[in-house]
């Protein structure tokens, strides 16, 4: 069994601020988390540490798996973490095997030993719980060192950032994010063509779809809106499997939808969209025992880098309002 000698507090000192450190330059929320994670695991001397994020929509908690990029989910409400989330209460357990909140068929299935927990729920700035921290197996000087007041202190400090990253993450997500369709809404295209596209465009083709569902309002007269709701999650579906990697689909409005073709011309982008159509046409979405079916007219044009991207979208649009004009469910490009 690895041991380890409690820090001493200028050793203490340091690591926080060598994390803080890389915190302060990490703008991906992932890493953000394995960071946090990491002090967390330093500052109560632990073997292994993780943040358990509380998905209340999925009725799961999920956490960064160990090594790649994957997310590992449980059941709401499971394990020690669930207890502490329930009870708002940190729990502290240095002899598992003797605890009957302790479930120990993980550790049968995988051979794992685990001799302490230590379980903290995280608040947000209301005061609600959305998740938990939890340190597993105390490396002290010998095995029987377990989690003391003291690693509590500690993780409560991380616990708190963790608290507020999660927080601004989530705002910033619920600012920039349709939550029908799951797309970006507009703020949240504007945002991701000044940061990855812009530049770009110097160099390089691109062009804008601008689109919209046809007699739309005669689907929520027919069908209420709830299958209206519906019908745009379908062909936002389709519109996002269109476009795929080539770039992005973003909800413009109502049942409106704006796609980026990245490396294509004009031409190209009218092929594709033209396949895009023939889906939507041709797709049949199921409501409350019924089929639905919709068209979508389209409006393509090549990005001008001269110009502003509103005036882009500007001319985008006027093409959609031609396919709209001379019969709907079509494609303009060219004009
Ligand atoms: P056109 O072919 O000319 O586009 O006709 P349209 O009926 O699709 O266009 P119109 O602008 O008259 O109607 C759009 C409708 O979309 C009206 C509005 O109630 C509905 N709508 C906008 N947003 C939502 C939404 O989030 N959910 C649902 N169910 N309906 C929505
Ligand atoms: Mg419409
Ligand atoms: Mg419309």
């Amino acid at each position: 069994m690895e041991t380890r000698k409690p820090m001493q507090a200028e050793e203490m000192l340091e690591k926080i601020f060598y994390y803080m450190n890389q915190l302060v330059d990490e703008k991906e929320f992932d890493a953000t988390i394995r960071l946090l994670t990491d002090l967390g695991r330093t500052l109560v001397n632990s073997e292994r540490a993780s943040f358990w994020y509380w998905d209340k929509g999925k009725h799961q908690y999920w956490t960064l798996a160990a090594s790649d990029s994957g997310r590992i989910t449980v059941p709401e409400g499971s394990g020690i973490v669930g207890a502490s989330i329930t009870t708002k209460e940190v729990i502290v357990i240095n002899n598992p095997y003797e605890d009957s909140r302790f479930n120990p068929q993980v550790d049968k299935e995988t051979g794992y030993v685990t001799r302490s927990i230590l379980c903290m729920p995280v608040t947000n700035a209301r005061g609600e719980v959305i998740g938990a921290y939890q340190a597993i197996n105390k490396l002290g000087e010998d095995e029987n060192s377990g989690f003391d007041d003291q690693d509590v202190k500690h993780l409560a400090l991380v616990a708190v950032f963790s608290a507020k990253t999660l927080e601004s993450d989530m705002l910033y997500r619920e600012s920039t994010e349709d939550p029908l369709t799951g797309l970006k809404n507009r703020r949240g295209f504007f945002n991701y063509f000044g940061d990855f596209v812009e530049e770009r465009l110097q160099t390089e083709t691109a062009s804008f779809v601008m689109c919209d569902i046809d007699f739309f309002k005669k689907v929520n007269d027919t069908y209420g809106h709830n299958g209206g709701d519906v019908i745009l999650k379908h062909v936002a579906q389709i519109l996002k499997e269109g476009v795929g990697k080539d770039g992005e689909v973003a909800r413009w409005g109502g049942e409106e939808f704006l796609l980026l073709f990245l490396k294509h011309t004009e031409e190209e982008t009218a092929r594709r969209t033209e396949n895009i159509r023939k889906k939507i046409m041709d797709s049949v979405c199921h409501f409350e025992g019924q089929d639905i079916k919709v068209t979508m007219s389209f409006g393509v044009r090549q990005i001008d880098p001269q110009q502003p991207i509103s005036a882009n979208i500007e001319f985008t649009d006027l093409r959609l309002y031609e396919a709209k004009r001379s019969g709907r469910n079509r494609v303009v490009a060219e004009g």
